[in-house]
Order: C-alpha cells, then structure tokens, then sequence
C-alpha cells in the first residue's frame, strides 16, 4: 500500500522530531489531517513565526524574540552570579529552581566523540560578562557526563584568568543524565551543593 506524496512528506518531516518514530509520526500526521483547517494553518504558522522571531539574545544566548533578552533587562537579578548551560533548554528547568541569577547560554551540544570543537563555541559575550568586573561567581551548570566534564574544564581555564569564583553543580544529578530533565527538587540541591571548582 502505498501512501498519498503530501501525506508521506508529512510522515518524513515529523519523523526527523527526537522522541518522534515511525509510529508516532504517522499518528501526529493522521491527527493533523483530521484538524479543521484553520488548526493546521496556525501549526504551521506557528512553526515558521517561531523559526523566524527567536533567535539567541546576544548578552547570555537564551532564546528571545527581543534583544536583550527579558532576563538580561531584569534590574531585579542577581548580576554578581553567573549560571552557565549547554541550551536554552536547561535554563527553562534551572529558573524553576526560583535561582535569580544571570546566565551564559552556549547553544552548542559537545560531543567529544563527534567533530565538535571547544574552539568553535563564541564565547565572547561569556569574556566580556567576566571582563566587566561585575560577575563575583560563575555555576557551571553542565550535564554531568564526560563532554560536561571536558567543557567544565576548559570554560574553568577561561573563568581563572578573572578574580571569581568558580563552582560547578553538584553530584546528586544522575551521572549520564540530562539537566533538562532532572526533577525540580534534585536540580535545587544540586544547585545549593555547587562545588568551587
Ligand atoms: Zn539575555
């Protein structure tokens, strides 16, 4: 049996998703082939204006439609703490720790084993934060596997050459596992456990 063109295109899109298999990509395809028109159209609009509207805040990298970002023109933060993460994904899961901090965002997934490279991450904005005087401690807030530990390292060889203070968070997170997904409560004590480096 063979599939209509459109409809296994739409299949071929959804699948390319994470968590998305062959299964469900089917099903989400079904679904929206059955959504009244009007539905599908604001899905799609929606996909594209995102894609379009947000882009990484040129101060910390988290997502934003308005450069700064709503978390860098916030007087009420804590400008002297400086929370570093691999996504915009991570920050989403720290800020439910109710941590007020300010925040360093690389964007970039560090795989040792792939062709990724320490050197190729623009960590300008990061020196300028750590130049302006006004950071008297940095968190690294890093998945607690071996590219966590690597990028730890170097971005520890960066933070010393300031006078702060450098701490990592602490162990209590699954080793392997991802901050995104820690419960709320884990990440909290991990983040008041965070070990000086
Ligand atoms: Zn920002």
């Amino acid at each position: 049996m063979r599939l209509a063109v459109p409809l296994e295109n739409l299949i071929d899109q959804l699948i390319k998703l994470p968590t998305i298999g062959p299964k469900t990509a089917q099903r989400l395809a079904l679904y929206i082939l059955k959504l009244p028109e009007e539905e599908s159209r604001q899905l799609a609009e929606a996909i594209i204006t995102a894609r379009e509207k947000v882009f990484p805040c040129s101060a910390c990298g988290y997502l934003t439609d308005v450069d700064p970002c709503s978390i860098c023109r916030d007087e009420k933060r804590d400008g002297s703490i400086l929370c570093v993460a691999e996504e915009a994904s991570d920050i989403i899961a720290i800020e439910r720790t109710g941590f007020r901090g300010r925040y360093f965002v690389l964007n970039k997934d560090f795989h040792l084993m792939g062709d990724n490279r320490l050197e190729d991450l623009n960590l300008k904005p990061f020196v300028n934060k750590l130049a302006s005087g006004e950071i008297k401690e940095v968190v690294l807030a890093l998945n607690p596997d071996i590219d966590g530990e690597v990028m730890a390292r170097f971005l520890t060889g960066i933070a010393r050459q300031h006078d702060v203070k450098i701490s990592r968070l602490a162990h209590g997170l699954p080793v392997g596992g991802d901050i995104e997904f820690a419960d709320e409560i884990t990440l909290r004590k991990a983040l008041e456990g965070r070990k000086e480096l």
